[in-house]
């Protein structure tokens, strides 16, 4: 299990983490495609499955977190769209307790994710997790994503942090596996970023599915 007294900065993601997937999966698996079928002139019973190959294709790249990116390609206000069904962005159970608990364990808590500013904003200002942690830090901002291997020598020449005294926690194995190669030494994977999807174990990682089971010793 981890070990607290090794750890003294907490790296996190925010989407999928710390907010409940299941706002952008249903942006962009279900309302997101019917837009694009009215907008285009389409059925959206067959417009949708290749709509969504296309989007997956982009997958792992900043273009795939990028707003402009896909309302440019898709002809969308994608950032206007987000906005209409804000009222399902959320937390993950237990978060505010675990941030909480990080906050008083005197620990350095920062959200670092893909997100795109945009995307970002209106996250915080539905939520307020940006008052939750020390910092947050946007991958945009330095033009690589976490999956990329030198992004995390870019984060710390802004956020300096010791890689072996560093726990992240994310719900992504590209990125877990990333920030291993790194060194980063400690990494908890999320088993249920989606609520209305079933949890699932990492095969390779420490899986966490429920924060109560990783709280930091006050
Ligand atoms: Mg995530």
């Amino acid at each position: 299990m981890l070990d607290w007294q090794a750890v003294d900065t907490v790296l996190l993601d925010m989407d999928g983490t710390l907010l409940d997937l299941h706002f952008d999966a249903h942006f962009w698996l279900e309302f997101m495609p019917l837009r694009y079928a009215q907008r285009h002139g389409l059925d959206p019973a067959t417009s949708r499955d290749p709509l969504i190959e296309r989007i997956m294709s982009e997958r792992g790249s900043l273009n795939w977190y990028c707003l402009d990116y896909w309302s440019r390609e898709l002809d969308l206000p994608i950032a206007e769209l987000k906005r209409e069904v804000a009222d399902r962005i959320g937390y993950r159970p237990g978060v505010e307790d675990f941030l909480a608990a990080l906050r008083r364990s005197g620990r350095r808590t920062l959200i670092v994710t893909n997100a795109h500013r945009d995307s970002l904003s209106l996250k915080v200002e539905r939520t307020g997790v940006d008052q939750l942690v020390d910092a947050v830090i946007c991958s945009h901002d330095f033009g690589l994503p976490k999956e990329d291997v030198a992004f995390w020598s870019k984060l710390q020449q802004v956020e300096p942090f010791d890689p072996g005294r560093t726990l992240l926690v994310e719900d992504s194995e590209p990125v877990l596996e990333s920030a291993r190669r790194f060194g980063i030494r400690h990494l908890l994977y999320v088993a249920q970023p989606d609520s209305q999807q079933p949890a699932r174990e990492s095969d390779t990682f420490e899986t966490v599915h429920d924060f109560a089971e990783v709280m930091p010793p006050q």
